[in-house]
């Protein structure tokens, strides 16, 4: 009697997520669907096919980048695959990439200031040995949003000299009043931007150098945007590469 009434129970429900499922087109918006497989559907007036199971995978993907869950923190708490997780998440980089063009060439009318910075992880902070490895970052101000640029590394060729080379200390010099002259003559978005950033980064434990435009660009899109503008922008971009 019971295993019977457990079986109703699961083709009950069975049936009403089919029926959630069969509610609308994940880009136009139309109801009239038809099945194109076991898992996916096509729609009828934009043509499109698309499987709405996936699509909430990444709608929940796109939750845990957008609270800045690390992928494997997702992946545990989806119960999701690391690599599924991990390549969405580099997807979701690439188009913030494309995202942040896209804005840059459209408001060239709005921009108002620009900033120079030089980013360097806390725990190389402070310590002279480390300002060479300072990530040069342009910062540009477009109406209320921010956007970056990563500048060419100016100190790559000092890496090399010796400790107490006359040029390093000069540079060190440099980059040391550079950073004070900074914080002291500035008050706007950039500097809150600047602030956020090393926050930001702070959870990540340790990044790359060659991967930082993208973790620069992550920072850039959550300070422009608050999380539901992020979570309308990201589930627009995915849903249309
Ligand atoms: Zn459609």
């Amino acid at each position: 009697m019971g295993a019977k009434k457990r079986s109703f129970l699961v083709i009950f429900r069975k049936n009403m997520s089919m029926k959630t499922e069969e509610k609308s087109c994940i880009f136009c918006g139309h109801t009239k669907l038809y099945k194109a497989s076991s898992t996916q559907y096509r729609c009828v007036t934009c043509k499109r096919t698309f499987s709405h199971a996936k699509q909430d995978k990444k709608r929940d993907i796109i939750a845990s980048f957008i609270a800045n869950h690390s992928a494997h923190e997702c992946a545990k708490r989806l119960g999701l695959n690391y690599l599924t997780v991990t390549k969405t998440y580099q997807k979701l980089r690439l188009l913030l990439i494309s995202h942040s063009e896209a804005l840059y060439t459209e408001q060239t009318d709005t921009f108002s200031q620009y900033d120079e910075y030089y980013f360097l992880p806390t725990c190389k902070r402070g310590k002279p040995t480390y300002l060479f490895d300072a990530i040069g970052i342009l910062g540009m101000l477009y109406d209320k949003r921010i956007h970056t640029l990563l500048l060419p590394d100016q100190f790559a060729h000092l890496k090399n000299l010796e400790e107490d080379s006359i040029e390093k200390e000069t540079y060190a010099r440099y980059l040391n009043q550079h950073k004070v002259a900074h914080y002291e003559s500035f008050d706007n978005a950039l500097v809150d931007f600047w602030y956020f950033l090393e926050g930001w980064m702070d959870h990540f434990k340790g990044i790359k150098k060659e991967n930082f435009i993208y973790y620069l660009k992550e920072a850039e899109f959550k300070f422009n945007y608050n999380e539901e503008e992020q979570r309308l922008i990201l589930e627009k971009m995915i849903r249309e590469k």
